[in-house]
Formats: structure tokens, C-alpha cells, sequence
């Protein structure tokens, strides 16, 4: 398959890696939004969300959080954002499941806050009742 993230984890291609373990790499982004920015990324070649089982998930960001802290003590920095996209129009470029840590300083230039939209009362009535209705029918 050619992933350029599970390259990495096959040490086909080099990486500044911060952490290893049997399931899990997190490595510094190539391509940083800021100094130290991060990514966790499950050995498991998981496309997005959808197919990343939960115990990997939760372990995902349980070195997410590790990783958070690591950085913060490293850097002397207490803002983070913690980033997940998920298919090409939500940005993501590397289709295998990744968490960016993304470490904060004031005036950098990371934008994550888009325009606020504004909808009708019903349209906002009917997607809650529609998403409560499908989680009151999945089993967790
Ligand atoms: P996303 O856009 O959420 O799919 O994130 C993919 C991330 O992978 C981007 O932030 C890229 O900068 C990063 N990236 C791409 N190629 C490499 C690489 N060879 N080593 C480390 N990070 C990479
Ligand atoms: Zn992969």
C-alpha cells in the first residue's frame, strides 16, 4: 500500500520520532504549524474515524494526552489544540488515522475558528432529533 505514514512505521522512510511501542508511533510533522506539532498515529493502517476501533482510538489519545504533556513541560507552552480530520473536504491529507498535537503560541498564524453560520430553529430541531434517534439505536 502506498501510505506514507506506514513507510514511517516500517522505517522505509525517515522520521523524528518522540515515542514507540508495539501499537503506536508519534512522530514530529514534517511540516510543522508550529514548533513541536505532533502526530500520534496507530501502527494499524486505519484510514479515518470510521474504521479505528475504540481501543485504539482511546489509546490514541491517551498518548495524545502524554504526548500534550511531554511538550508542554518541554517547550514551557500550556495551549494546544488536539486536531483529527477526517476525509479530504474536512483537510485530511494522509489517509491514515493521525491526532495532530498542535502546540500554541500567542500571534502564530494556526487558524482554527471558522464563520459562525446561522440556521432556522427547525433545521437545528431536525438534526438533533435525527442524531438522537441514531445514537438511541447503536449500541456503544
Ligand atoms: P492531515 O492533513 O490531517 O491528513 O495531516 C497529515 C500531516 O502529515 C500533515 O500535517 C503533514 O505535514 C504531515 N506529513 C506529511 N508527510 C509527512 C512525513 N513524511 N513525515 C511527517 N509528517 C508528514
Ligand atoms: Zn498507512
Amino acid at each position: 500500500m502506498d501510505c506514507i505514514f506506514c513507510k514511517i512505521i516500517n522505517n522505509e522512510i525517515p522520521s523524528n520520532r518522540l515515542f514507540e511501542n508495539d501499537r503506536f508511533i508519534a512522530i514530529l510533522d514534517a511540516f510543522p504549524a508550529n514548533l513541536g506539532h505532533a502526530l500520534i498515529i496507530p501502527k494499524k493502517h486505519y484510514c479515518n474515524i470510521f474504521d479505528i476501533t475504540d481501543e485504539d482510538l482511546q489509546e490514541a489519545y491517551k498518548i495524545a494526552k502524554y504526548i500534550t504533556i511531554a511538550l508542554k513541560d518541554t517547550l514551557k507552552i500550556d495551549d494546544f489544540n488536539l486536531v483529527q480530520n477526517n476525509g479530504s473536504i474536512a483537510g485530511q491529507t494522509v489517509f491514515h488515522f493521525h491526532i495532530h498535537v498542535i502546540p500554541r503560541i500567542k500571534n502564530d498564524t494556526v487558524t482554527i475558528h471558522s464563520k459562525v453560520m446561522e440556521f432556522d430553529n427547525s433545521s437545528i430541531e431536525s438534526v438533533k432529533n435525527s442524531v438522537v434517534k441514531a445514537l438511541s439505536e447503536n449500541t456503544f
